[in-house]
């Protein structure tokens, strides 16, 4: 069984409604300019993240994703790139670049 079937059917189990990822892990969101291209990194600690499971959601690996989405800042949320000045549409991806523990709750 992987990983990932292992933590879905011991939430299942047990009812459980959110992961509690502890201290230990590190992120990475990157911001990438769609006028020129530039990707800005930014490295957070992963302290204390917490990813709600809700209970329409289907699966474990469905949450993740979700919160692991390419999210696109555009409109009134556009990013304004360091490099070109330019305030622009931009994707940002978060990445799990230091695998923490992961604790159910
Ligand atoms: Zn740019």
């Amino acid at each position: 069984m992987s990983i990932m079937g292992a933590i879905e059917t011991c939430t299942q189990k047990n009812g459980l409604s959110s992961l509690l990822i502890e201290i230990g892990g590190e992120s990475t969101s990157s911001v990438r300019c769609s006028a020129c291209g530039h990707t800005s990194y930014c490295i957070t600690p992963m302290y204390d993240c917490s990813i709600d499971i809700p209970t329409s959601c289907k699966s474990l690996e469905y949450a993740l994703k979700s919160y692991f989405a390419t999210e696109i800042l555009d409109g009134s949320n556009k990013y304004l790139c360091t490099r070109c000045g330019t305030r622009t549409r931009a994707e940002k991806k978060i990445s799990v670049t230091e695998l923490p523990k992961v604790h159910f709750k």
